[in-house]
């Protein structure tokens, strides 16, 4: 692993740089804390999305012709430590710039990556990603969503859950069924739906934080098109894990300068919250508490670049990947717990509280973390990942 930057990747770090210190959005810098609720933030998100891509900086590492700038992962490293370091929001397309994008570059015909990348980057189509169903979740491959074909296009019918931005997005990353007389993992296609299709309807569901950002999303005999199935029809699941591999890859990336700034946060709640005649940051035990989580956060940094170093030779994402999806969704809600324990019975008073520190983020932070060691794959089914793919050890 060489982390030393060559004097193009140092120019590029000072192109971000400067572009960042003067094109934060105003309304963002304003705010105490860099966590901010998924529903309070789609106009921003988007916003701020056009403004990156338009300043060339989305989709770092895609090719030029598709509207990426065709630089390393090294650049998209610079790019995360420099939004960590300017405190800048997230944008709107996660799913997009992190799952759909990638799989189409790789999957995808000439005519499909034309058709869908560069919209991915600018914001302009936001994706979401259908794969869990009602008794498909963790065992994904007993997906029962059907695709019957039917002249130029496929017949879908079934039904998605925790679909999440369904309710905003245009497009969907589907799983579906093509062949049921197929062994599971065989005799899965995946498409790319149009979700303002006939058929489609998206009904929110409310989560323990008060939000509804996932839903359920049934799907009535909604047509297709063949040129929409990407990869090979009957070969989804390959694909499907392809997108999967992705989405831990970007949730390493994102996750890593989303922990990075909220733990400056966390310092900072510390610092102006008063504790026996001093602050929560001079008492000894959040401080001890407080010094690991700065600790992890450089280990979760570098077990990162380690797959950094594997893209920058070539390679594609890994099931090592998994690693940094349990250690950031452990260590985020140790994170959280220690927020709690920062403001003490202050930590109880939510949104729409007039005491409420922070505007309430805190509660609402604490609540939506419970959900990280289910989302993208349970914490479970990431250590068999682990244990089986990664250490080889026998299947329990
Ligand atoms: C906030 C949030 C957003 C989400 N967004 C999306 C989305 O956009 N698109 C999408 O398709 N899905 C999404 N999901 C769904 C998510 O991927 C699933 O919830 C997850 O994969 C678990 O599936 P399940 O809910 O069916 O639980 P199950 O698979 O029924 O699991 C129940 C419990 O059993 C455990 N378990 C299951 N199998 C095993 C095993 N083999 N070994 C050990 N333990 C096991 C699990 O770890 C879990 O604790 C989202 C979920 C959340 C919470």
């Amino acid at each position: 692993m060489d982390l030393t930057l060559t004097p193009a990747q140092e120019a590029f770090r000072a192109e971000v740089q400067a572009w960042l210190s003067t094109n934060l959005p105003p309304d963002w810098v304003a705010r105490p804390v860099t966590e901010i609720p998924r529903a309070e933030m789609y106009d921003l998100g988007r916003m701020w999305q056009r403004k990156l891509h338009d300043a060339g900086l989305l989709g770092l590492t895609w090719p030029k012709e598709y509207g990426g700038r065709g630089l390393t992962w090294m650049e998209e490293l610079i790019f995360h430590e420099e939004m960590v370091r300017h405190r800048a929001p997230p944008i709107l397309n996660i799913l997009g710039v992190g799952m759909a994008g990638p799989t189409i570059t790789t999957y995808g015909t000439e005519a499909q990556k034309r058709r869908y990348l560069t919209k991915i980057l600018t914001g302009e189509e936001i994706w979401c990603q259908g794969y869990s169903e009602p008794n498909a979740g963790s065992d994904l491959a007993s997906l029962q969503t059907r695709a019957e074909r039917d002249g130029d296009a496929y017949v879908v019918n079934g039904q998605k859950v925790w679909t999440s931005l369904a309710q905003i997005a245009d497009w969907m990353m589907l799983l579906a069924r093509t062949d049921p007389a197929a062994p599971k993992h065989k005799g899965i296609t995946y498409f790319l739906v149009d979700m303002h299709s006939p058929g489609v309807s998206v009904r929110p569901l409310r989560q323990l934080t008060g939000d509804a950002e996932f839903n359920e999303v049934f799907l009535e005999n909604v047509r297709v098109p063949a040129a929409n199935v990407l990869g090979e029809v009957n070969q989804g699941w390959g694909v499907g894990i392809t997108t999967l591999m992705y989405e831990r890859l970007a949730l390493g990336f994102g996750l890593q300068a989303r922990f990075q700034m909220a733990l400056e946060s966390v310092v900072g709640l510390a610092k102006r919250t008063a504790r026996n005649g001093g602050t929560a940051a001079q008492d000894p035990v959040l401080r001890q508490k407080l010094a690991q989580l700065v600790i992890d956060n450089a280990v979760f940094k570098y077990t990162g670049a380690r797959a950094i170093t594997r893209l920058t030779k070539g390679e594609a994402p890994a099931p090592e990947d998994s690693v940094g999806k349990i250690w950031w969704c452990e260590r985020h809600q140790a994170l959280q717990d220690l927020a709690q324990e920062i403001l003490g019975p202050y930590a109880q008073l939510g949104r729409g509280s007039p005491w409420a520190v922070d505007q309430g983020i805190w509660h609402y932070s604490f609540l939506r973390s419970r959900a990280n060691s289910i989302e993208g794959g349970t914490t479970e089914i990431q250590r068999n990942i682990v244990a089986e793919r990664v250490l080889s050890l026998p299947k329990g």
